[in-house]
């Protein structure tokens, strides 16, 4: 998800900074109570000395592996960790919120989200599953680094309940609200090949659809033997 400005109040920007202070999920799942631990940071450079940061290409609208249905993550090990640790570098570098798997062209069930932009909170997410929304849903403004030009208004729910492996393959259970949910349900939704764009009204879809023909055009002259 890309960060957007929302009903006259700016998100905040984030800005690099230590990733210490982390809140813990709420309850833990069936793996047991802890920590979320936090992998891809072992893989990062401190400031100087030769940088590990892998920034990845971020596929866009309509590219076809933004619809693919994502395999889960069978096995975690450095592979995924190293994966993990480029795709939050990528969602980072981007001044992104969330960035999911299918977005860097790999449909893996795997998100980084920022819990919270202002302090940086960022966590991977292995094999994430909703398991309740709670709350009417609200509409507001949305982005995706995967269709950088545009916004819309989005319906979502605004505190959902979910359950993630973390990088050492612990289960947690996690309860957000607010900026968090809206994004945890955004990169989930691109785990199933569901965009924001096909969350939107019809009126706001009308608006968009210029904006969205001239994505699919530039895509298929740089990719003409694809098929979106
Ligand atoms: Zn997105």
């Amino acid at each position: 998800m890309r960060e957007v400005s929302s009903g006259g109040a700016g998100w905040p920007n984030p800005r690099p900074g230590p990733a210490g202070k982390r809140a813990p999920p709420v309850r833990a799942g069936s793996g047991g109570a802890g920590r979320h631990k936090f992998g891809p940071l072992v893989f990062r450079a401190g400031s100087g000395g030769t940088s590990f940061l892998a920034i990845l290409t971020i596929r866009k609208y309509p590219d076809p592996v933004l619809r693919e249905m994502s395999r889960p993550v069978a096995v975690i090990d450095a592979k995924l960790r190293r994966l993990a640790a480029d795709l939050l570098d990528t969602m980072l570098d981007a001044g992104g919120l969330g960035l999911a798997a299918p977005q860097i062209g790999i449909p893996l069930r795997l998100a980084a989200v920022d819990f919270d932009p202002g302090k940086r909170d960022p966590r991977i997410l292995v094999n994430p599953l909703i398991t309740r929304r709670i709350g009417r849903k609200e509409l507001k403004e949305e982005g995706c680094l995967s269709f950088p030009e545009l916004r819309s208004q989005v319906k979502r729910s605004p505190r959902v309940i979910f359950r993630a492996q973390d990088l050492t393959g612990k289960m947690l259970e996690y309860d957000v609200e607010g900026l968090a949910a809206r994004a945890v349900q955004h990169e989930l939704d691109h785990l199933d090949g569901l965009l924001f764009v096909d969350k939107i009204g019809p009126s706001d879809k009308q608006s968009l659809r210029r904006e969205l023909a001239e994505m699919e055009l530039a895509y298929a002259e740089l990719h003409p033997g694809d098929r979106p």
